[in-house]
């Protein structure tokens, strides 16, 4: 075996450090370093670096907070109000009032000039969103609170 210091072919070789570095030294050499007495230590990974992630738990204690609240739309009938039983003549009275044509008013609401004239001769009840629609318009109010007898 050849020293590592010396370059000397020993037959009594021993394995010593010097500066943290292993080296094969002759008899003679073995002086310059720390002789090697015992095996390198080997580090065992602790059995904490291998603990497994815990599954479960939350997950399945998660409750869904996606409630469907299903409340019909409230209409302002519901609350006692009705049209008035002459809405046809209040409304031909108050279009003429502001000097408006049915043809007029029925482009201000969005409807047809046919369907007014119905309205007007009480021939068809508007609907509810008409009602709020000609009442703004004409400036009248065409419900009121309904009679309970
Ligand atoms: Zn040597």
């Amino acid at each position: 075996m050849e020293c590592e210091i010396c370059g000397k072919e020993t037959s009594t070789a021993k394995m010593i450090v010097i500066d943290g570095s292993s080296l094969i030294a002759c008899k003679d050499c073995a002086s310059f370093g720390k002789e090697k007495v015992s095996p390198a230590r080997v580090e065992r990974p602790t059995p904490t670096d291998f603990e497994k992630p815990s599954f479960g738990g939350e997950a399945a204690n998660r409750v869904p907070m996606k409630r469907v609240l299903f409340e019909p739309k409230r209409k302002e009938f519901d609350l006692g109000l009705e049209i008035v039983l002459d809405f046809g003549k209040r409304i031909m009275q108050a279009r003429q009032r502001k000097g408006l044509t049915a043809k007029e008013l029925a482009m201000k609401v969005f409807e047809k000039e046919s369907l007014l004239h119905k309205i007007e001769k009480q021939g068809i009840k508007p609907s509810d969103s008409l009602i709020k629609k000609l009442g703004k318009e004409l400036g009248i109010e065409l419900r009121e609170k309904a009679e309970s007898d």
